[in-house]
């Protein structure tokens, strides 16, 4: 084994729209965390395998920590405080562009307690602020730091969007993690069970641009996934039956659409998504089903996973 190969578990963590699940697909070089102009998209833990020459780093994305205000909201923090306490390095993201909030705050001091792991700051999406207003936030982030006993390894300024110093960053982060051997041996870029990559694919389809109609409660669930028997394995085809659940009678109009318009869409985009992903065509069934207030509900989110 090489004296110098180094691998380990990081943690990228911000409240959300601070570019977090961009700044993974940047790192990990293929899309496996979802991306969205709306907050909290993100309700798995999603990995991606960073290979490098001199080792790996396993990137774990979380969803965003806030206040809990449902049943799920707890479950998520929780989900999201256990995490944090297993892994190397905790990354923690803050926008150039904004100023550091309450949000942001909130975050600092649950990850300030978590007081064996080690800390990275990054602030993000520097194409969008000027130099000046880039240097006040790493200054602000610093002080941050200082304030709430955060010993920050590094401040890394980047762009994931012009993976401006994302190779830089990546390098800083697997300077933090643990001698010893690859954990991934294999490199496979994600260890997520592809079912679930395959919901977040059809949930992110059933969420684009229905802006301010549909909130974050819909959930999908796939019910059956296998490869279609009377093909050869020359010319395989994954039929897949998915739910996706809501949990008003009015938002299952808006995910079907006038004549079932807006679901073929959705059908059509995640189709791609997840032929692309598991390298097969897919035949895709997607059912609509109401699951009344689905968030607050124990039994439910049992069985949706969460
Ligand atoms: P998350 O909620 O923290 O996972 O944030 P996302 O990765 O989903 O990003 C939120 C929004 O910020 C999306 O519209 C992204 O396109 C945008 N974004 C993320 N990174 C950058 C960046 O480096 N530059 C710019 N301009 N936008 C970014
Ligand atoms: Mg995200």
């Amino acid at each position: 084994m090489n004296a110098l190969t180094r691998s380990g578990f990081a943690c990228i963590v911000g409240r959300p729209n601070v570019g977090k699940s961009t700044l993974i697909n940047a790192l990990v070089g293929r899309k496996i965390a979802i991306t969205s102009d709306r907050p909290q998209t993100t309700r798995h833990t999603i990995r991606g395998i960073v290979n490098k020459p001199d080792g790996q780093l396993i990137l774990i994305d979380t969803p965003g920590v806030h206040r809990p205000r449902t049943l799920l909201g707890e479950r998520l923090n929780t989900l999201v405080s256990d995490t944090w306490s297993e892994v190397d390095l905790i990354v923690m993201c803050f926008p150039a562009n904004e100023p550091i909030g309450p949000g942001d705050r909130f975050i600092a001091e649950q990850i300030s307690q978590q007081q064996k792991v080690k800390k990275m700051a990054v602030v993000t999406k520097v194409d969008v602020a000027d130099k000046e207003t880039i240097g006040k936030q790493l200054l602000a982030v610093s002080e941050l730091g200082n304030e709430l006993q955060i010993n920050w390894e590094h401040i890394v300024p980047i762009s994931a969007l012009t993976e401006n110093q994302t190779a830089l960053l990546s390098d800083l982060m697997l300077e933090q993690m643990p001698e010893g051997d690859l954990l991934y041996p294999d490199g496979e870029l994600t260890d997520e069970p592809e079912q679930v990559l395959i919901a977040e694919f059809i949930r992110e389809a059933a969420l684009e641009g229905v802006h301010d109609e549909l909130p974050h409660s819909i959930a999908v669930v796939i019910e059956e996934m296998k490869l279609r028997e009377d093909r050869s394995s020359t010319n395989p085809l994954m039929d897949i039956y998915a739910v996706i659940y809501v949990e008003r009678e009015s938002q299952k109009h808006i995910v079907i659409g006038k004549g079932g318009s807006r679901l073929k869409e959705v059908g059509t985009t995640s189709r791609l998504a997840i032929s692309k992903l598991l390298g097969t065509p897919v035949f895709l069934d997607i059912r609509v089903k109401v699951a009344k207030d689905w968030q607050r509900d124990p039994k439910q989110l049992n069985r949706l996973g969460f």
